[in-house]
């Protein structure tokens, strides 16, 4: 292990200090964190920027001509900015404030289901996805006449690329797929999903909400259509998310809600509409979250987001072999490209008991659906358990889990 550590791209131990959560006792033993796909702890920096935002720059948005109000107009732009550079969008307009990757989705599923979607035609998400990946494009199906087709995937959680290929044809309006899956870990091919998809004209969306926190992203190389995630799992703050949607696309499409600040001219027959990206901002934008996110986002970017997929891989590899070791203990998705996410069972043991037993021990992980049942039915699990890492988490960490599942094993034998 310590060989391992030393060889780390990343000194976990010492960036853990910049977390003041992770120094936390729990029951009266250290906190090990480890539902980090749920979400993120927070850097001091981030924490700070909050309180500062309010205490310094707290005004709305790009409607006050006084100082305060260009302040937090800045702050918020910067911040767009930050965004654009972090996933290397052509164009900040091409930025869109959400509250997060479900909201992001949603936008899509409404706004393009409205531009571009007949009775008939079909959408086509895999058998990955996250219910927020999964229920806008039923509703939107629902609403329109329209087919979900699901791409399947095989043993390992690998999808199926040619049956993926057959799928595609006229009727398809728009592929919805997930960069890494919350469950299996999997990291779907999406660069290859989408040339095949544009192949025949069909856009892509590309849900980050996993995937942006571990890997490093470009928009551009990808040629994502859209790219929605979300900043609390990113160590940035709750309630704020990004659509990234190329600008033709999001031209063509109307706005999702009407109100203030996506307007251009009201009257009482009808309304024009601002430019990008305001269209698609109706109201107070959370610009105390976004002042937040941009230190969330440099702080990743100091450590350099390569460092931080190596790193967490070293992590994945550790413990992958540490738990596969466990006698009885199965792990749900073993695909080579594998994110920090490590689903599984244990014979025997429940594993909501296995969640609350480890809890005992101060260590989180997550154990039910994970927003993903049609994937667990599909395996033939209801529930299972999750642990996912960070860059913040130690080998030290995954021995004491390991310890602990042994420990708890031993107590139901
Ligand atoms: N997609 C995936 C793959 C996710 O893991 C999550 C969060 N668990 C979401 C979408 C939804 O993200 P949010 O709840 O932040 O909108």
């Amino acid at each position: 292990m310590s060989a391992i550590c030393s060889q780390s791209a990343i000194d976990a131990k010492a960036l853990r200090a910049d977390f003041p959560i992770l120094a936390s006792q729990v029951y009266g033993k250290p906190l090990v964190y480890f539902d980090n796909a749920a979400t993120t702890q927070k850097p001091q920096v981030v924490i700070d920027a909050i309180s500062k935002a309010y205490a310094t720059c707290n005004a709305n948005v790009h409607r006050g001509v006084h100082y305060l109000s260009q302040q937090a107009t800045q702050a918020h732009e910067e911040a767009r900015e930050v965004v654009r550079d972090f996933i290397h969008a052509a164009s900040s307009d091409e930025i869109i404030f959400t509250r997060g990757t479900t909201e992001s989705i949603n936008l899509v599923a409404f706004s393009f289901g409205e531009a571009f979607c007949q009775p008939g035609d079909e959408i086509l998400i895999s058998g990955m996805e996250h219910h927020s990946n999964i229920v806008p494009w039923q509703m939107l199906c629902q609403r329109k006449g329209m087919t979900l087709k699901v791409i399947p995937f095989d043993e390992k959680g690998c999808l199926k690329i040619d049956e993926y290929a057959a799928l595609l044809g006229p009727k398809v309006k728009l592929v919805a797929v997930t960069q890494v899956s919350n469950v299996l870990g999997t990291i779907n091919p999406v660069a290859e999903i989408i040339r095949l998809a544009h192949a025949q004209q069909i856009p892509v969306l590309v849900d980050g909400a996993q995937g942006a926190a571990h890997l490093s992203v470009d928009v551009q190389a990808l040629d994502a259509d859209f790219y929605a995630f979300s900043a609390h799992k990113l160590y940035g703050p709750t309630g704020l998310g990004v659509l990234y949607g190329k600008r033709a696309l999001l031209e063509a499409m109307p706005p999702y809600q009407g109100g203030g600040e996506m307007i251009d001219q009201v009257y009482y027959s009808h309304s024009t509409y601002n430019q990008l990206p305001y269209k698609f901002e109706a109201g107070t934008p959370d610009f105390i979250g976004t002042t937040a996110f941009t230190a969330a986002l440099r702080y990743v970017q100091n450590i350099g987001m390569d460092k931080i997929a190596r790193y967490e891989d070293e992590l994945l590899k550790y413990a992958t072999e540490k738990m596969q070791a466990i006698e009885g203990l199965h792990i749900i998705g073993q695909a080579e490209h594998k994110s920090a996410v490590i689903s599984f069972v244990i014979d025997g043991i429940h594993p909501y008991d296995l969640g609350l037993l480890l809890d005992k021990l101060g260590i989180a992980i997550r154990t039910g659906h994970h927003c993903a049942q049609p994937l667990l039915e599909s395996l033939g699990y209801e529930v299972c358990a999750r642990a996912s890492f960070s860059f913040y988490n130690t080998f030290d960490e995954i021995d004491t889990l390991v310890a602990a599942l042994l420990r708890i094993q031993k107590m139901f034998k």
